[in-house]
């Protein structure tokens, strides 16, 4: 079959099921403090081993690297999270490597987020990031864990643990989500630190590159879990007010 005229595009092949990014929840839906579990880790595992989220009670940040699924405690210590805990926020991949770039040492958070922008294909796609190696500084945090009723997460980060990390060695797990991501999540990048030895990490506010390697997996599909039979979600307002 002749192509339309004027497309000289790639013709999609159907989606394979390893390229769809899976989230657990939206991000109006955390920031209202929705903290209920909902996905547990054993059914995580079937939709990716690579990526962020957190716990029922907001509890700790949750690191998704080669498969395990981590936990940064509020004390900044890191353990594996047992199969029948539910996530309330995730977002997931199999990570299938499709580019492979270094970051310029001396970096901050922003100027890192400006230089893998200029070497993404798009911006209007969902990618995963694997930042691996030393960073000469590190700012991240964790939350303490929730009771409902929950607050928001503005609350609830209010006694957030903040963590610094001096030339550490680790990887950063993330995403990067376009700018028309609204509601669902929230634009830009979004890193969650696994140390290399895996005693700990956090959600990170804010680093400077060393000697870091940039891994991207482009994602084209999207595939949310919306909380279901949750009457302050089916209430919640969203959009603009
Ligand atoms: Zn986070």
């Amino acid at each position: 079959m002749a192509a339309a005229a004027g497309c000289s595009a790639v013709v999609p092949t159907e989606l394979n099921p390893r390229e769809i990014y899976y989230q657990v929840s939206t991000f109006d839906a955390l920031n209202a403090g929705l903290f209920e579990g909902m996905v547990s880790i054993d059914q995580l595992r079937a939709r990716g081993d690579f990526g962020i989220g957190t716990t029922e009670g907001l509890n700790g940040e949750m690191v998704v690297l080669d498969g395990r699924f981590y936990r940064i405690r509020h004390d900044g210590g890191a353990e594996e999270i047992g199969g029948e805990e539910r996530a309330s926020f995730a977002m997931l991949t199999y990570f299938d490597r499709d580019a492979t770039f270094e970051m310029p040492a001396g970096l901050d958070y922003p100027a890192a987020g400006k230089y893998i922008d200029g070497r993404l294909p798009t911006l209007n796609a969902f990618q995963a990031i694997r930042l691996q190696g030393v960073f000469s500084r590190v700012k991240a945090r964790s939350p303490a864990r929730q009771d409902a009723p929950y607050p928001n997460l503005t609350e609830a980060l209010k006694n957030q643990s903040i963590f610094e990390f001096k030339d550490i060695e680790g990887v950063m797990v993330g995403w990067r989500f376009p700018n028309y991501s609204g509601g669902i999540n929230a634009a830009g990048y979004h890193f969650h630190l696994l140390t290399a030895d895996r005693k700990g990490g956090g959600h990170v506010l804010d680093f400077t590159s060393s000697k870091v390697s940039v891994f991207i997996d482009h994602t084209p599909g999207l595939l949310v879990r919306l909380p279901e039979g949750d009457s302050s979600f089916d209430k919640l307002q969203t959009g603009p007010q």
